[in-house]
């Protein structure tokens, strides 16, 4: 939530006097997608025809906008807001009129700034309303203007213009031209509403759009259920550092919990820079790269706690083959031991899981994580272990090895990997420390095939069980031992 004042000093005007109103039929590019522009009323036929254009027009659609270069949100605004940005050294203004009453319903910004008793900006508008014909729209050029200077920060998009155009219509009640929002544009929205304090409006209006689910079904065309918890580890990994991060930042700010989680969990299996924790913010860089350094620190505590219980799968089966005490050789044969662990080895070596410079210091167990490299996808790194040979010393010996005993392991562990994601009503509510990795203790052992009783978390679900697993001081990864 941004909290930051209005725009201190104000800096206020009004348009200069060469700036004239023009008759609706001398506008140009008068589209409007719900047939609700007030400048022109468009016979049925040709209201039809133009909201087909807008749904088959690939480019951005530029609303209503006069000559004088004021984008028309609300044709009886009482309002001019003059939006500046400096962008690569350049600074574009453009101006809007809109509905003091409208922004100050959705926005607390607006709502604070246009206080008529509050600052100069409020005060001017009270001012200039008693100026204005009851009953009548007021004209353009007597309407008072306000500069924003900041509206967060957003990526480097082409056009301003489309995306304010879109908060500020949103922000009106109205639809936007667009019926389905590129995932960056709705990211870039999410930032400028954080910065006006509307997020509920633009939450309502994306959850009332299914803005969620046309995204999905770009995004992964082949998932039946992408919005449900239940995307494939293909899906997760599929989306670019740069996806996976817009759609974290939008899904905390507008809180929609199956992005949160899908997310959160690609974060967490993939090797991103964005939660590392020597990740530094860019102020030029756009907000979603700066995810909450509490959030961070919680998905790079998951990472490191499921790359050490991966860790933990490799070192439990080398310390049995180590042992002197107990065959796992199913005749008993201490050689066919010798041989197995003498190919684990050179598995796990091939594969990069194990440095045999120093790996073998099967006790050093602060370090286990360590030594799988953080730039592992935990997914890949699964599907390689998944890759482990069938070794045998001969005939007499089939399944002693290590892929017969490995395989249920990584079932287990790929089940609960899945299951790793942050939940958003627990990391949003209050009780959020009951839930979180970070801080929480861990049982001493987790077996596998037991499901440990935990209470029950603040959304309903007992998260406890998969922290459980991947939180153990130690871990047994056979049923009969
Ligand atoms: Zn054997
Ligand atoms: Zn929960």
């Amino acid at each position: 939530m941004n909290l930051d004042m209005p725009n201190s000093p104000s800096r206020i005007g009004v348009l200069p006097s060469s700036s004239r109103i023009k008759p609706a039929s001398s506008r140009i590019a008068i589209v409007s997608p719900a047939g609700k522009s007030p400048n022109k009323s468009p016979e049925k036929g040709d209201q039809n025809r133009v909201q087909d254009k807008v749904a088959t027009l690939s480019k951005p659609i530029i609303e209503d906008i006069t000559e004088s270069g004021v984008h028309i949100i609300c044709p009886t605004g009482d309002l001019i807001i003059l939006v500046q940005v400096n962008r690569n050294n350049v600074t574009e203004e453009i101006k809007f009129r809109v509905c003091s009453a409208s922004l100050r319903k959705e926005s607390v910004y607006f709502n604070v700034m246009l206080q008529p008793d509050q600052f100069q900006e409020g005060r001017l508008l009270a001012a200039s309303k008693g100026t204005f014909i009851p009953s009548q729209p007021p004209p353009l050029e007597a309407l008072p203007v306000i500069t924003i200077e900041d509206i967060g920060r957003i990526s480097n998009i082409k056009s301003v213009n489309l995306l304010m155009i879109d908060v500020f219509k949103i922000l009106h009640g109205k639809e936007i031209a667009r019926s389905s929002v590129p995932l960056s544009n709705l990211a870039n929205m999410v930032v400028v509403a954080d910065r006006f304090d509307a997020l509920q409006c633009l939450a309502n209006y994306a959850r009332t759009k299914n803005l969620y689910g046309r995204l999905d079904s770009k995004l992964f065309p082949n998932q039946s259920a992408a919005s449900t918890i239940s995307l494939s580890t293909t899906a997760l990994t599929s989306l670019d550092e740069d996806r996976i991060n817009q759609q974290a930042y939008i899904s905390l700010n507008l809180s929609h919990a199956p992005w949160f989680y899908n997310s959160t969990l690609a974060l967490i299996m993939n090797s991103t820079t964005s939660i590392a924790t020597e990740h530094e913010a860019d102020e030029d860089s756009p907000m979603w790269h700066d995810l909450p350094i509490t959030l961070r620190d919680e998905l790079t505590y998951r990472r490191q706690c499921i790359l050490s219980t991966i860790s933990s799968i490799q070192d439990y089966f080398l310390q049995q083959y180590m042992s002197s005490t107990k065959r796992q050789c199913r005749n008993g044969d201490y050689a066919c031991d010798l041989f197995q662990l003498g190919q684990m080895v050179r598995f796990f070596s091939k594969i990069a899981t194990l440095d045999i410079s120093r790996s073998l210091l099967l006790n050093d167990t602060t370090s286990s994580h360590q030594r799988l490299d953080k730039e592992w996808n935990i997914n890949r790194l699964i599907e390689s272990l998944r890759s482990c040979p069938e070794y045998q010393i001969d005939n007499y010996h089939q399944h002693c090895g290590l892929r017969v005993k490995l395989l249920p392991c990584l079932t287990v562990l790929q089940e609960a990997v899945l299951q790793a994601g942050l939940c958003l009503d627990c990391w949003k509510s209050s009780n959020r420390w009951e839930c979180a990795w970070t801080g929480a203790k861990g049982p001493l052992i987790w077996k596998v095939g037991t499901n440990n009783v935990d209470t029950v978390s603040p959304c309903g679900k007992n998260h406890g069980v998969i922290r459980d697993m991947f939180m153990a001081v130690d871990r047994i990864w056979e049923n009969d031992r």
